[in-house]
């Protein structure tokens, strides 16, 4: 027997509509790349967006095509998102820190229609177009008087089109899983692989998002999210934020610890959300200034294992709660989150840290379990390490344009991260499957040794790869980027180590750099380091 409910498609334009029937004087501010801070509000950007979809439909775009973005977090970004999706096109967030060769591939592979861009990155386009032809049409995301002379073919400017489009246009008349955003991978192996989220899928997303225990947005909230809307749909706060109808502050190009403070304060601004280095930037940026930001009240820490330094110093020097997230592009992104339970806050402080450095738990509507590589459950112990294995409707069930399938024979995903799952179900990450150091048969996890050594107070910045041991097959090696001005040697560092990590678990070597590289959503790039270091043998 069916139920006898009505049947409203879970398409994302009712989240925008939403904000602008009951939050529509709600502000989105954003530090645009021009330079001037703009205010607008959800009834604004309701109105832009319906004129975004006007312009598109007068271009002939057709539901299915892909549209794509090249921005920054800005109001106008949200306008064009909703615009592109509300008529049932798709919104390809394309991420501009990508080598120009990935950029190619990415728009060529997606067959990008038209790219909507940020003034900034008009040179950008300028040099990859031209081995892009399926593109017909640029828009580029400013005013008339600042619309740049350019050589690209149909370079539109936002706003003079917006002027001339009208604001009636019906949306969301398709079922709710029509195809509605992609996002590739940033390929840290082989290439780019296109995640295609479903009206659907980002609809139960945005309301999986809501759970007080993952983004737990209210009207009152001012929300600043740093995590680009490239990276995994800024973690779902394009979407919560208008939902919830909180205040939205947009930091454009400026992701520096000065600018991020300066918006912090001038807005009020009371949750946020980046990847860890970024949250180094502002924290050296507030000692160094001896400053404090009262009205933050927790941060969503995500992307890369957050280290115990960062937890303690956001809670001790600063009263902020962090809350780590994990997951990835091909789960919307939420897959689990560090929330305390009774159990673990009964714990003094210092005991809870042990928690409180693990990934945690999923929200309901993810399915997490650990398996082997012969496909068998593995236990929930907090020791026995396996292959993290995810499913849900908001988890991929297959790549854009691949017809191999990405799923078990119970229809459960491979994260390709190794981890452990605890008696109190928290799950921890201790490395991707491809960076996991084997060492005589037993498996190192980088991310640890990472983690504490990052904990030393000359250390900016750590990375633990696995070099060729000829007895061990693998041993680790700790490369370090010292904070400026700082000296150290290897056995000051080793020293430090001791009693912290198990002894077999001890890097064979120290090896200082100016420089470790950042990947194109703000994580380390162990794939470049190891190349940098392809010539080195251990001592
Ligand atoms: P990419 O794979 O392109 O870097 P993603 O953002 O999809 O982009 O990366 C997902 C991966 O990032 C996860 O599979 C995991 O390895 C890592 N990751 C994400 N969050 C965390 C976290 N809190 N702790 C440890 N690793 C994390």
């Amino acid at each position: 027997m069916l139920g006898l409910m009505q049947d409203w498609p879970l398409t994302v334009d009712k989240i925008l509509d939403h904000a602008k029937n009951w939050h529509g004087h709600r502000e989105v501010v954003t530090r645009s790349v021009e330079g001037p801070i703009v205010r607008t509000t959800y009834a604004d950007i309701h109105a832009r967006a319906k004129r975004v979809s006007n312009a598109l439909l007068g271009w002939g775009v057709k539901p299915g095509d892909r549209i794509a973005t090249l921005a920054w977090n800005t109001g106008k970004h949200i306008e064009a998102w909703y615009g592109i999706m509300g008529i049932g096109a798709v919104c390809h967030t394309l991420n501009p820190r990508l080598f120009p060769e990935q950029l190619i591939y990415i728009i060529n592979h997606a067959e990008d229609r038209m790219i909507f861009v940020d003034l900034t990155f008009v040179p950008l386009l300028e040099a990859i177009l031209p081995h892009c032809p399926k593109v017909e049409r640029v828009i580029v995301m400013t005013d008339e008087w600042t619309m740049p002379a350019t050589a690209l073919p149909r370079a539109e400017c936002y706003e003079a089109i917006l002027s001339e489009a009208s604001t009636e246009v019906t949306w969301g008349d398709f079922p709710e899983n029509t195809a509605c955003g992609l996002c590739y991978t940033s390929g840290t192996t082989g290439n780019p692989k296109g995640v295609l989220y479903s009206h659907r899928s980002n609809f139960i997303h945005t309301l999986l998002g809501l759970q007080s225990t993952v983004l737990g947005a209210t009207p009152s909230e001012v929300i600043l999210p740093v995590v680009p809307m490239f990276h995994a749909n800024a973690w779902g706060i394009a979407f919560g934020g208008p939902a919830a109808g909180s205040k939205l502050v947009m930091p454009g190009a400026k992701m520096d610890g000065a600018s991020i403070y300066e918006l912090i304060v001038s807005e009020g601004v009371t949750f946020s959300a980046a990847v860890p280095t970024v949250w180094q930037g502002l924290l050296a940026h507030l000692r160094e200034n001896k400053l404090q930001i009262p009205t933050v009240k927790r941060v969503l820490i995500g992307g890369s294992a957050v280290p115990e330094s960062l937890i303690r110093a956001f809670h001790d020097e600063f009263g902020i709660e962090v809350l780590q997230g994990w997951g990835m592009t091909e789960t919307s992104p939420i897959g689990t989150l560090s929330n305390m339970t009774p159990e673990t806050l009964a714990l003094p402080y210092d005991e809870q840290m042990k928690y409180r450095i693990k990934q945690g738990t999923p929200p309901l509507g993810v399915e997490l379990k650990l398996k082997n590589y012969a496909g068998q459950d593995m236990p929930h112990d907090g020791h026995t390490y396996g292959r993290l294995m995810i499913k849900g409707p908001t988890i991929a069930g297959a790549y854009f344009r691949s017809d191999e399938s990405i799923l078990d024979a119970e229809g459960f995903f491979d994260t390709g991260d190794v981890s452990t799952i605890d008696e109190m179900g928290f799950m921890q990450i201790t490395d991707r499957a491809k960076d996991v150091i084997k060492s005589g048969g037993e498996w190192i996890s980088s991310i640890d040794i990472e983690n504490i050594s990052v904990g030393h107070p000359k250390v900016e910045l750590a990375a633990v790869i696995g070099a060729a041991h000829p007895k061990w097959d693998e041993r680790p090696v700790l490369v370090l980027k010292l904070k400026p001005g700082q000296t150290q040697d290897k056995q000051e560092h080793l020293d430090f180590l001791v009693g912290k990590i198990a002894k077999w678990w001890m890097p064979d070597d120290v090896v200082f750099v100016d420089d470790i590289p950042l990947g194109a959503t703000g994580k380390v790039d162990k794939k470049l380091i190891r190349e940098r270091l392809k010539d080195y043998r251990l001592p």
